[in-house]
């Protein structure tokens, strides 16, 4: 495949604690599964009433309301109370925005690849198996980039990441499924970390909680200040297939925690405040109608090509929603404009940056 780099500003120099410090940094976070339905209308109202809420009363009182903007805000603070005022959104279908992917297949690494490369690969990419992505992911590029060498890490809670990252070729530091911390400074938190990790059962085999891996992209991020980090949360999609729509709508919820806890840190911390646009999007969508589809994705599911986008920050426009068709294949060569590069696959989203 055609990778074209070219660098705008900023090539062959020593770098200085200053230019550090005006380096653009990019947070892209994945939440995997997670339907457009609930990030712009809340809780569902058959899903919440049906077989697959066991616990109805708690939902209820927690996430709903008649008023839907209300509704969605109850489940997704942080994209209504911070990213809509402040950034913008897309994937609104109800409101004439749109985002789909352009892979065809509709589940998990066909995904990542058309996000992290800009191209999706029907062709080569077309199982969850733990294969070496032969495609070159824009985190990979700027790792071996004269300014974001070495400043490159992705944290992930689904085990098949360090292969759709090719850690391997790319020298992306990829903390993914179960891994530790494992470095020689290692941090008394994460030293906490791995040893509550390693004692916790959890519900899945390939697939660790996302409170691990956000705890450990936190303090990965206080510590080594990496300009570039990617953020997979997992949870969201595997409540859904095993037909938990409680444990699905908490987790939805607990992601907004995270990422509000990680866009305060930013805001907060030297190194990256005013530095940093945050950039939110997700593998695929889910079915709706028949309603038991919602559990399910994939190519012969109907709207599970369906997906959203979240941005804020000091390259983004304060726009809320914006309207028009647009694609996962946009996404990496939005994230390189962010930091100053083209990106030869997909067309960066001009209508959010500034
Ligand atoms: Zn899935």
């Amino acid at each position: 495949m055609l990778l074209g780099l070219t660098i705008i500003f900023g090539s062959c120099r020593g770098v200085s604690d200053q230019q550090e410090k005006s380096l653009p940094k990019l947070i892209l976070v994945t939440l995997d599964g997670y339907r457009w339905q609930e990030l712009f209308h809340g809780v569902d109202s058959v899903l919440i009433n049906s077989e697959f809420n066991s616990e109805k009363d708690q939902l209820t009182s927690n996430f709903w309301t008649n008023d839907p903007a209300e509704r969605t805000r109850k489940l997704n603070p942080f994209f209504y109370e911070i990213v809509q005022e402040q950034g913008v959104l897309i994937g609104n279908r109800n409101e004439n925005s749109l985002m789909d992917c352009r892979n065809k297949l509709w589940f998990s690494y066909p995904g990542y690849n058309e996000i992290l490369t800009g191209r999706a690969d029907d062709e080569r990419i077309q199982s969850n198996d733990k294969e070496p992505n032969p495609n070159i992911t824009f985190l990979e590029t700027l790792n071996q980039s004269e300014d974001y060498r070495g400043k490159v890490a992705a944290f992930c809670s689904w085990d098949v990441f360090p292969f759709i990252i090719n850690e391997e070729r790319s020298s992306v530091y990829v903390s993914a499924g179960f891994d530790s911390a494992g470095f020689q400074d290692i941090t008394r938190n994460e030293g906490l970390l791995n040893r509550i990790q390693s004692q916790t059962s959890g519900p899945w085999g390939t697939v660790r909680l996302d409170v691990f891996t956000h705890n450990f992209a936190l303090e990965y991020m206080k510590q080594r200040k990496p300009a570039v980090v990617y953020i997979a949360y997992g949870e969201t999609d595997d409540f859904a297939h095993d037909g938990d729509y409680d444990h699905y709508i908490r987790s939805a919820k607990l992601t907004n925690t995270f990422l509000t806890e990680i866009w305060e840190m930013v805001q907060t911390d030297e190194y990256y405040r005013d530095q940093t646009t945050m950039i939110i999007t997700t593998d695929h969508g889910r079915g709706t109608v028949p309603i038991e589809t919602w559990r399910g994705h994939g190519g012969s599911v109907e709207g599970a090509g369906e997906i959203f986008l979240a941005a804020i920050g000091p390259g983004i426009k304060s726009s809320g929603l914006i309207e028009g068709q647009f694609y996962q294949d946009q996404v990496a060569a939005t994230s390189m404009k962010l930091l100053g590069y083209d990106w030869e696959n997909g067309d960066p989203i001009l209508e959010i940056l500034r």
